[in-house]
C-alpha cells in the first residue's frame, strides 16, 4: 500500500511534508493535487524533503503526497533509440503533442511507447536454462541498430515457454520457471536511476576509442569504457567537437545528456542533431543516438537526475554488449543542481557553495565508465565511455567542479578560447591536455606501427621547445634566433597547420583514420630528421621553409587516401637532397 502525506511548506523546488508513516529515502512522490513527480531526498525526524522534477507554483500546504513505493528508474526497452526524453525519461515530442511546447505540469506518459508493437525474434528454447541478463531474443529497434532482449538482472530459471512475433513491449513473450514459480517475460524491464547496473565483471581497459579527431585520437586519446572531460567555454568549438565525436566515434551507441544547459543550447541540439547523418550508414545518426535533454519547463534543480537517467539507459545498451558513449553536456550544470539542492536542505557548504560530498557524487558518475563482462553466460563485453563537458565559470580551471573532475577521469581535453579566436579547430590546447591511458593507446597503436609512441613523443616535445622559442621570439624577434630554432619552430607550424588543425566541415578531413594519421606524423617527424643535418651544416632555414613539400605537408590532410602521403615523401627527399647537394657544390 502505498505511504500518504501532507504538504506542510513549499520552499522553490523543494517540498516538505509529513507522513503518516516513515517513507524511504530516494522513493518517488505524486506531489500535490497536480500529481508533479518529485523525490525524496532527505528525512529527518518530523519531516520529509521532496525535489520536485516540475515547477510548484501554485501548490499550497494541506495539499496530499502520495508515495511511489518505488525510486526514480528507468523503463528500459524497444523504442528508446532515436527519441528525445526528459530528465525523467517523459518523451518530449510526446509530451509535445500532449500540451504544446509549454508542457502542463503533473503530464505523466509512459517513457516506452506502450501501443507501438515490435517483432521480437526469440532466440531461446524451452527447457533452456537461463540467468539474469542472458539475451532470450532481439528487436530490430532501427534499420541500424539490434536490440538485444534480455532478462532482468535478478531473475533465474528455465524457461516455460517462448514466442516469437509482434508484441508490444508489456505482452507476455514467455515465462521463466524460477525457484519461487513462474514469472511473465516482457520485452520490457525497469531500473532505479541512482544505482549502477549489475555486471560480472570489470576488465581491463585495452582500446582507445578512435574517434577520427587526429588530435585526440594520436595525443590525447581515451580508452573505450574510459571517463574523459572536456572543458567548454562559450564560442571554443564545444558543441562541434561533441558533434563530431558523436558522429564518428567506434561506439554503437551514442546517449546524448543535456543536463541543465539554457533552453535555447538545447534546442540547438535538440534541431540538428536529427540531421546530421551516420557515416557509417548513411541513415540518420539519431537511428543509434537516444537525446536526454530539458526542453520542457522544468527547475533547474531537477535537472539534476538527467545525468543518471542518461548513464543507465547506456548501461542498459552496454549490457547487450555494445559499446556506448555518453555524452554529457555539461556537469557543471548538475553540480550547480545539486548545490542549488543542498541550499534549499540549508546543509553546511563547502568550497564555492558545493555540498561537501561534491567530489563523492563526480566520483560515482565517473565510476559507472567502464569496459566489462556482462552478466549472463554467454560471453558478452560491452562498454560505456563517458565524456563530460565541463563549463567552469569564467574558464578558471581551479574552481571545484573543475578540479574534482580531473581527479576522476583519464583525458582531459583542454578547450582554449585563445585558440578558437585564432580559427585553430579543435580548439584542443596540446600543452595543457592530457590522457593517462597512455598504456592502452600505446599497445593498439603499436600495432599499427612500432614507432608509434616515439614519434608521438617526439611531436610532443617539439610542439613544446617551440612554445618556449616563441616566447624568446617574442622579445629578440624569430630572425635572430639561431636556424636550429627557427626549424622547431618551423616544425611547430607543421604539427599545427597539417595535423592538429582539423576542419569539421570538410569533406576529406573531417575523418582520419588511423593509418592516415600515423602516415602523417611518420612523414613530419622524418621531415625534421632529414632537415636538422642539413641546416647543422648551415644550409639557411629559409631554404628549407620554401621548399614546396613544405606546403604539402600542411595540405596531405585534406586529401584522400595516403597515396599522396607516398608521393609527398618521394618529393620530400628529393628536394632535400637537392638542397643538400646545392650546398655541397658551392
Ligand atoms: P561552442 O559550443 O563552444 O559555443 P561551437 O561548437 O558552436 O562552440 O563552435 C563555434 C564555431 O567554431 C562553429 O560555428 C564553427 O564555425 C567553428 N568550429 C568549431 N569547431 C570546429 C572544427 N572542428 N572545424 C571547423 N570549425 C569549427
Amino acid at each position: 500500500m502505498s505511504l500518504k502525506g501532507v504538504i506542510e511548506r513549499i520552499n522553490g523546488s523543494l517540498v516538505v511534508a509529513k507522513f503518516d508513516e516513515e517513507p524511504k529515502m530516494g522513493d518517488l512522490i505524486q506531489v500535490g493535487n497536480l500529481k508533479l513527480m518529485g523525490e525524496i531526498v532527505r528525512l529527518s525526524d518530523e519531516s520529509t524533503y521532496i525535489q520536485c522534477y516540475e515547477a510548484t507554483s501554485g501548490l499550497k500546504p494541506g495539499e496530499p503526497v502520495i508515495d511511489t513505493g518505488m525510486p526514480l528508474t528507468a523503463e528500459l526497452g524497444p523504442g528508446l533509440m532515436g527519441t528525445i526524453v526528459d530528465g525523467v525519461e517523459r518523451s518530449e515530442s510526446e509530451l509535445w503533442d500532449l500540451t504544446g511546447p509549454f508542457v502542463s505540469r503533473g503530464t505523466n506518459i509512459p517513457p516506452l511507447n506502450r501501443d507501438k508493437k515490435w517483432h521480437f525474434n526469440a532466440k531461446v528454447r524451452v527447457g533452456d536454462r537461463i540467468s539474469g541478463g542472458d539475451v532470450i531474443g532481439t528487436v530490430q529497434e532501427t534499420t541500424s541498430f539490434e536490440h538485444r532482449i534480455m532478462v532482468p538482472p535478478n531473475q533465474n530459471g528455465k524457461i516455460k515457454s517462448i514466442k516469437s512475433g509482434e508484441f508490444k513491449v508489456t505482452d507476455v513473450i514467455g515465462e521463466l520457471d524460477t525457484d519461487s514459480g513462474v514469472v511473465e517475460l516482457t520485452m520490457m524491464q525497469r531500473w532505479p536511476v541512482r544505482r549502477p547496473r549489475p555486471i560480472r565483471e570489470r576488465l581491463p581497459l585495452n582500446q582507445p576509442l578512435m574517434t577520427g579527431q587526429r588530435v585526440i585520437d594520436t595525443f590525447f586519446p581515451c580508452a573505450k569504457g574510459g571517463a574523459a572531460a572536456i572543458p567548454g567555454g562559450f564560442g571554443t568549438g564545444k558543441t562541434v567537437t561533441l558533434q563530431q565525436i558523436s558522429k564518428w566515434a567506434d561506439a554503437d551507441i551514442i546517449v546524448l545528456v543535456g543536463c541543465g544547459e539554457r533552453g535555447n543550447e538545447m534546442a540547438d541540439v535538440v534541431n540538428t542533431f536529427p540531421e546530421i547523418t551516420d557515416p557509417r550508414s548513411g541513415r540518420k545518426l539519431i537511428e543509434r543516438t537516444i537525446i536526454i535533454a530539458n526542453v520542457s519547463n522544468m527547475p533547474v534543480s531537477a535537472r539534476e537526475a538527467s545525468i543518471y537517467m542518461g548513464i543507465t539507459l547506456g548501461e542498459y545498451y552496454r549490457d547487450m554488449g555494445y559499446d556506448v558513449v555518453v555524452l554529457a553536456d555539461s556537469t557543471s550544470r548538475w553540480a550547480e543542481a545539486l548545490r542549488d539542492i543542498s541550499g534549499r536542505l540549508e546543509e553546511i557548504p563547502a568550497e564555492a557553495g558545493f555540498p561537501a560530498y561534491l567530489a563523492d557524487r563526480i566520483a560515482e558518475i565517473y565510476e559507472r565508465a567502464g569496459r566489462v563482462q556482462t552478466l549472463g553466460t554467454d560471453e558478452r563485453v560491452g562498454s560505456l565511455t563517458l565524456l563530460g563537458a565541463v563549463s567552469p565559470p569564467g574558464s578558471d580551471f581551479s574552481e571545484p567542479v573543475t578540479t574534482n573532475t580531473l581527479r576522476f577521469i583519464g583525458t582531459f581535453w583542454a578547450l582554449d578560447s585563445e585558440l578558437a579566436y585564432r580559427r585553430h579547430f579543435p580548439a584542443i590546447n596540446w600543452l595543457r591536455s592530457f590522457t593517462r591511458y597512455m598504456g592502452v593507446a600505446s599497445e593498439w597503436w603499436s600495432n599499427l606501427d612500432r614507432d608509434w609512441e616515439e614519434m608521438r613523443a617526439k611531436a610532443l616535445s617539439l610542439l613544446e621547445e617551440a612554445s618556449q622559442i616563441e616566447e624568446t621570439a617574442r622579445i629578440i624577434g624569430e630572425k635572430a634566433l639561431p636556424d636550429e630554432q627557427r626549424l622547431v619552430l618551423l616544425m611547430a607550424e607543421i604539427f599545427r597547420e597539417g595535423f592538429l588543425v582539423q576542419g569539421a566541415f570538410h569533406e576529406v578531413d573531417t575523418y582520419c583514420d588511423a593509418d592516415k594519421q600515423t602516415k602523417l606524423l611518420k612523414i613530419m617527424i622524418e621531415f625534421y630528421n632529414l632537415s636538422r643535418p642539413i641546416i647543422g651544416k648551415g644550409i639557411p632555414i629559409e631554404k628549407v621553409r620554401d621548399l614546396s613539400v613544405v606546403k604539402s605537408l600542411m595540405r596531405l590532410k585534406e586529401e584522400k587516401g595516403v597515396e599522396p602521403i607516398a608521393e609527398a615523401r618521394i618529393k620530400m627527399r628529393k628536394e632535400l637532397d637537392g638542397l643538400a647537394e646545392e650546398y655541397e657544390v658551392k
